[in-house]
């Protein structure tokens, strides 16, 4: 075993120390999973779903201590992490609905009868990242667990004290040892360990493009099913009739939520040409305005970025030339700090404009009629989700029938609600999770004919 120093981002300084797991200890994991499968598969679909709402049930008591720890851990602000926990707890209790209701179809034949049922798959692994780490461990090991497989789950290494705290939960709530299973350890050993084990039936990845799509062709070699959640570079496009205070108002928020490590960061801000200056001049109190600080501090917004190394890598894509139009203030000092950053105008080939950068950093790009600004929001390898502010309710359908992406809001930046399908177009990922048929993933399609 070797040991991982978990650092708290807003101060540098080491939180705790966690024993990473080994390929041997991910195989004896593993193991226990696929020994746990058979019992908790035949679960009564009422207990199980009972167990399920328990699970929520000690989610909801330690909302609070959960939200402390992602504060600590993550950097998060305390009012994002007590939405996280929260998020966590809904989740369970969305999908401790399905159970009972994974139902099958009976269709008619001659000769027999034909039913068909849904199978869980088998062991599950969960691949999650640093940016989310209680929604998105939620958002994989709810349905999969109502569908009756059994879950390993590996955290990101900066950010695994929440899911080892949800696993102890699940324990304390009657989910059978084994059925739920927190493993620490590096992505390249316990992720990699995940896909090519082949009693994991199927790999639930978070994170990077990069590392997703090595996940997708290692998943190939044994026709593995694969979910993956990838990045993005959304766009927030501003027509001339929108409510321009509004829509300057919100923008930081699209963006900078999570310091900007957000999957559907709003990155890109396309505004119509012939009212960029007008929003320029209103984005610019709004985005001084946004409180940057102490993340345990109930007034803040925004807080530090996750590591060193993503200081690094957000701080490359400012260099002393670039085009700064105006920045937020960040603390001086200990901690991973970024203000947040408005670039502009940007070329639309610009990295800025076209990698996603993860921070808080956002390009402003002018556009001068509607299908320039659906071409543009369409000009990207990811689509996962954006927004559309306009007055005009033709203009609204129109252009979300246009963008291509997943998840989409009009005169808002919301795009996640636990009871509707989250997922990405093109390169932001495959498949769809949270709603009403994310069920059906974790589960296999059985037909069975009986003979008169
Ligand atoms: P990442 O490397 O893709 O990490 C995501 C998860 O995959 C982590 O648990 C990671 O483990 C694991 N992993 C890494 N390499 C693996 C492998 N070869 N096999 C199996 N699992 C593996 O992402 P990152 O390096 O943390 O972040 C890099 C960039 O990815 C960010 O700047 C951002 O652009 C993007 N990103 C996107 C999202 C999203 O929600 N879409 C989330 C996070 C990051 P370790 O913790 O050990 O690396
Ligand atoms: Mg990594």
């Amino acid at each position: 075993m070797t040991a991982f120093e978990v650092i708290n981002p807003a101060t540098a300084e080491v939180v705790r120390s966690v024993e990473l797991a080994s390929v041997e200890e991910t195989d004896a994991a593993i193991a226990r999973a696929q020994a746990a499968f058979p019992a908790w598969k035949a679960v009564a679909p009422g207990d199980r779903a009972r167990l399920l709402r328990r699970f929520a049930d000690k989610v909801d008591g330690a909302i609070e201590e959960l939200a402390a720890l992602e504060v600590l851990n993550a950097g998060h602000t305390i009012g994002n992490a007590r939405w996280e926990a929260g998020n966590v707890r809904d989740v369970l209790h969305y999908y401790a609905a399905a159970p009972e209701r994974l139902f099958g179809r009976q269709i008619p034949v001659a000769g027999g009868w034909d039913v068909t049922f849904q199978e869980p798959i088998g062991v599950v692994g969960v691949i999650v990242p640093w940016n989310f780490p209680m929604p998105i461990a939620g958002w994989g090991f709810a349905p999969a667990l109502a569908a009756g497989n059994t879950v390993v789950l590996k955290p990101a290494e900066l950010t695994p004290l929440t899911a080892l705290r949800l696993a102890e939960l699940a324990l304390e709530a009657g989910i059978p040892e084994g059925v739920f299973q927190v493993l620490p350890g590096a992505g390249p050993v316990v992720g990699q360990r995940f896909v090519t084990h082949p009693a994991v039936r199927k790999v639930v990845f978070t994170g990077s493009t990069r590392v997703g799509k090595q996940i997708m062709a290692g998943c190939a070699e044994q026709v593995k099913r694969v979910t993956l959640e990838l990045g993005g570079k959304s766009a927030n496009i501003v027509f001339a009739d929108a409510d321009l205070e509004q829509a300057a108002a919100t923008a930081p928020y699209g963006v900078f939520d999570n310091a900007g490590q957000d999957c559907c960061a709003r990155s890109r801000i396309l505004v119509q040409a012939s009212v960029y200056d007008r929003f320029m001049a209103l984005l610019e109190p709004a985005v001084k305005g946004v409180v940057v600080g102490e993340p345990g501090d109930e007034k803040t917004e925004m807080g530090p970025l996750i590591s060193a190394t993503q200081l690094e890598r957000v701080s490359a894509y400012v260099p002393d030339d670039a085009p700064v139009a105006f920045r937020g203030s960040a603390p001086d000092g200990p901690g991973f700090w970024f203000p947040p950053t408005v670039l502009a105008p940007v070329s639309p080939r610009d990295p800025a404009a076209v990698d996603e950068i993860f921070g808080p950093v956002v390009a402003v790009i002018p556009f001068a009629e509607e299908e320039d600004a659906v071409r543009l929001a369409n000009d990207s390898e990811y689509g996962l989700s954006g927004s559309i502010w306009t007055r005009d309710v033709g203009r609204a359908l129109r252009v979300s029938r246009a963008v291509e992406a997943g998840n989409l809001s009009v005169n808002s930046h919301s795009s996640v609600r636990y009871w509707t399908p989250f997922g990405g177009f093109k390169q932001s990922g495959l498949g769809r999770e949270l709603g009403p048929d994310a069920l059906e993933p974790f589960t296999e399609t059985k037909n069975v004919f009986i003979a008169h």
